[in-house]
């Protein structure tokens, strides 16, 4: 093909229902409903006929607060978010929530409590001892991360500013099915693996935060949940940026948002309002990963040791007997169209992720493959 010719195929829109799109299991950023792929699309040239796209638009135009005013109240409707909270949409990404977290609930205290269930609990209690001491109060890390302490063993320091627990380990796949008791101290909570994949009592958290790359669109935003009454003893000198307080008055934009990244959110709400909410949400989302789940335990070449009670619905990680053949399952798996499967690069091994994007159809062909390849190894 000479040069001219190559332009003028690259001019050429490729209509986004000839694009070849596979069965994306990463963990994050991850896969998004095709529905919400193809509206992106619809919409880049010109929103709406307002005759630029959303990349080009002012984050304080009235139609892009339009998106966000109806982004907050679809997100109040889907999790039943008492107006005693706050709800901020944020850059930094929950990296920066493991921070702004004891900045903002610290007061004039010099400890909080952490429960220890892996790598992200892990990072979160390193970013919080730059600020505070951290007493664990329940450490997994003796049991290797396979499960969470019971609850009877778990040893709270009263003096601390909080509880901090992560919601689903995205890496070991460990996942909390049942709420802590911070005994009477403000409960704090990342969500940012599960977050709109399941039922949440927001009103026994004190503040909830998610980085929006897994659930709620694509890498950029982070959604922040916080009960206004704990934001009394913020330090006066904290940098306006680190302060919910001051995001709260400005309504989230403090500085240019992340505009796009807000958009996508806001069609994400409305796709999970379509598909029947997070109750519907949750029942699809036990029934995939209970199809992953009865596989590995029924198998004789793939294990999860994460213990029954604490599996993640939302990343399925498994082993296989050698690293060699993890390797040719990944590369076959590829092959066939099953993509973003190696686990984590600190673990190895293979992590299917199944959050509210993927289809219950996908689930069942990895399990189909998976069968397939364990039975031509048998
Ligand atoms: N917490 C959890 C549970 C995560 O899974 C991740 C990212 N995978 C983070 C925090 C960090 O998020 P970010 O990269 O957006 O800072």
């Amino acid at each position: 093909m000479k040069a001219t010719e190559t332009q003028a195929a690259a001019d050429t829109p490729v209509p986004y229902g000839t694009a070849r799109r596979v069965y994306y299991f990463g963990a994050g950023p991850a896969m998004l409903p095709d529905a919400v792929v193809r509206e992106l699309q619809q919409e880049l040239p010109d929103y709406r006929g307002i005759g630029i796209s959303i990349l080009e638009m002012n984050h304080r135009s009235d139609t892009f607060q339009k998106i966000t005013e109806q982004a907050e109240a679809d997100l109040r409707g889907l999790m039943l978010i008492p107006d005693e909270y706050a709800v901020l949409f944020l850059h930094g990404g929950a990296a920066l929530q493991f921070a702004m977290a004891p900045l903002n609930l610290l007061g004039d205290r010099s400890s909080a409590n952490y429960v220890n269930t892996g790598y992200w609990s892990v990072r979160a209690m390193r970013e919080a001892e730059r600020l505070c001491s951290v007493h664990v109060a329940a450490d997994a890390g003796a049991c290797g991360y396979q499960g969470i302490p019971p609850r009877e063993q778990w040893q709270l320091d009263k003096a601390g500013a909080y509880l901090h627990y992560t919601v689903n380990e995205t890496i070991g796949g460990v996942e909390f099915h049942w709420l802590p008791d911070p005994q009477g101290l403000p409960l704090v909570a990342d969500m940012t693996s599960m977050i709109l994949s399941r039922p949440v009592d927001v009103p026994r958290h004190a503040l909830i935060y998610a980085a929006a790359q897994k659930n709620l669109g694509i890498a950029g935003l982070t959604l922040v949940i916080v009960r206004r009454d704990v934001l009394h003893d913020v330090p006066a000198d904290t940098p306006s940026m680190l302060d919910y307080r001051e995001h709260i008055r400005a309504r989230s934009l403090l500085n240019t948002p992340p505009v796009f990244a807000w958009y996508v959110a806001a069609k994400m709400l409305t796709w999970l309002k379509e598909q029947g909410g997070i109750a519907a949400m949750a029942a699809r989302n036990q029934h995939k990963a209970g199809i992953l789940y009865e596989l590995l335990d029924g198998s004789g070449l793939y294990r999860n040791q994460v213990e029954r009670a604490c599996r993640s619905w939302m990343n399925v990680p498994f082993r296989l007997a050698e690293q060699r053949l993890e390797t040719v399952f990944l590369q076959q798996a590829t092959a066939a169209g099953f993509v973003g499967l190696a686990g984590h690069r600190s673990v190895g091994g293979i992590r299917a992720s199944l959050y509210n994007a993927m289809p219950e159809a996908g689930v069942h062909a990895l399990a189909e493959f998976m069968r397939e390849f364990e039975r031509t190894r048998a």
